[in-house]
């Protein structure tokens, strides 16, 4: 039996992430009065989105009193919400107003046949204003007890890495709750990876840091990158943590060394738009091709590029510049260890779906010679719960199997790859695998009969 596994699924609520900070950061001075990011500088915006996220906030713990009703003044802001952004925001409200115990029992429901889900932790504190209100080291320790190990083998997350954390608790320096930062960012990794269950590392470069080259070369001249980090900590109140480049680089290095090492796989948000520190910062911190350098040093390390690079703004499909999938092929036939998933594209709204379908037409005609290679190395992912803004996203992973048949992409005995097997490799869980000794141990101290999809790998 092939597994099933959904590589990029979320169960956070509006307590786990500063909700309203990263509402108000989208706002933009270049938009039409028809751009919800240019209205949000302005009388009511700020203050129409610190009613949202109050009101969401609330409700996590409304919720699990009683029959929360959503209230009809919220209701119609969220209605002139959907309007404006052309999204089902009271879909992703549901998800973000219920506990990760609901969200991950939701999940399951939608598509069952799944084996083995992956939940991404994220770790936003540091980068937009105001705080979060479950600390990020009880959050891990919530999923372990509420999530992990009530599922048995059928939730295994990532859990997040952040640079900046990193550096405020070894210089301790007061974390954006005004307390010393008493969690060291690598520590809450190393313990989550060996004794809580989850199996990989999430890292958010749109937040406002590279995957390395985080020092400009060249002062004076070339001030960029830099810049761009005083930019954020301007917009998001975060002067406090602008860090040096060169130690940016330094905590993330050790991550990757120690990843390498451990056989741990590392999951990086790699899109343009979705959740930036700013309108654009995915573009200027995230960029697939900034990857390289880290792939040339640490060769063996499994990295999966999550969203495949894509660009969903329509029109900007796999030719245009500001589209990644195509760099990532390309990196894919020459690092062995590199993988994409294809969560969040829009597979279900038709004027998408015809670039999608173009763009795996013409991946294989444009490296033909590599194709074996390239269709080993693409992880099924949703994206969940984030993916309920999306027209009809139950039937996100029907598209997209027809999609990969209907292209030639995947056959019906090659769709099996695509849905677990690629998975399987990325996360090390066939024999011989250092994560699936991991988890043999973790099952046997917490007296859990490995799950069918973890004895299959035997056969
Ligand atoms: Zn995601």
């Amino acid at each position: 039996m092939a597994p099933i596994i959904d590589i990029h699924t979320h169960l956070f609520s509006a307590l786990d992430i500063p909700i309203e900070g990263y509402l108000r950061s989208r706002r933009s001075e270049k938009s039409t009065l028809s751009n919800p990011e240019y209205i949000a500088n302005f009388f009511p915006g700020p203050q129409i989105f610190k009613y949202l996220a109050d009101r969401m906030r609330e409700r996590v713990i409304t919720r699990q009193i009683k029959k929360d009703k959503l209230g009809p003044f919220y209701k119609f802001l969220l209605c002139v919400f959907e309007k404006i952004m052309e999204q089902h925001i009271r879909e992703w409200e549901d998800s973000l107003t219920k506990t990760l115990a609901r969200n991950a029992s939701d999940l399951q429901k939608i598509w069952p046949k799944v084996d083995l889900y992956i939940p991404l932790v994220i770790d936003y504190e540091y980068w937009f204003s105001n705080t979060m209100d479950t600390r990020i080291d009880d959050q891990i320790r919530l999923m372990y007890e509420k999530v992990i190990l009530p599922s048995r083998g059928k939730f295994h997350p990532f859990v997040p890495f952040d640079p900046v954390r990193e550096l405020t608790f070894q210089d301790k320096l007061m974390n954006p709750d005004g307390q010393k930062e008493d969690i060291s960012s690598l520590k809450l990794v190393k313990d989550a990876i060996n004794e809580k269950g989850f199996i990989g590392v999430k890292l958010y470069n749109s937040l406002g840091y590279k995957p390395t080259g985080n020092k400009d070369t060249d002062e004076g001249k070339d001030r960029i990158t830099q810049l761009y980090r005083w930019r954020i900590g301007v917009r998001n109140e975060k002067m406090l943590y602008r860090f040096d480049g060169n130690r940016m680089d330094d905590v993330l290095n050790k991550l990757y060394a120690w990843c390498e090492k451990e056989e741990v796989p590392i999951t990086a948000h790699c899109m343009m738009h979705g959740i930036e520190a700013y309108p654009q910062a995915s573009e200027h911190f995230g960029s697939a091709k900034f990857w390289r350098d880290v792939l040339d040093k640490y060769p063996k390390l499994h990295l999966n590029l999550a969203h495949f690079g894509w660009n969903p703004v329509p029109g900007h499909g796999y030719h245009a510049q500001d589209n990644w999938m195509r760099e990532i092929v390309d990196m894919i036939c020459k690092y062995d260890h590199l993988y994409a998933d294809v969560s969040h594209h829009e597979v279900t709204s038709r004027g998408i779906r015809k670039e999608l379908v173009d763009a795996y037409k013409k991946i294989q005609n444009d490296f033909e010679s590599s194709l074996d290679k390239i269709r080993q190395h693409i992880l099924y992912g949703s994206d969940w719960h984030v993916l309920r803004r999306m027209n009809n996203y139950e039937s996100f992973m029907d598209r997209y199997i027809e999609i990969m048949a209907e292209t030639g992409f995947y056959d019906e005995k090659s769709q099996d790859d695509f849905l677990g097997l690629n998975a399987m490799k990325f996360l090390g869980l066939n024999p011989g695998g250092q994560n699936r000794a991991r988890l043999e141990s973790f099952y046997k101290t917490h007296k859990i009969t490995p799950p069918p999809w973890f004895q299959a790998a035997n056969d």
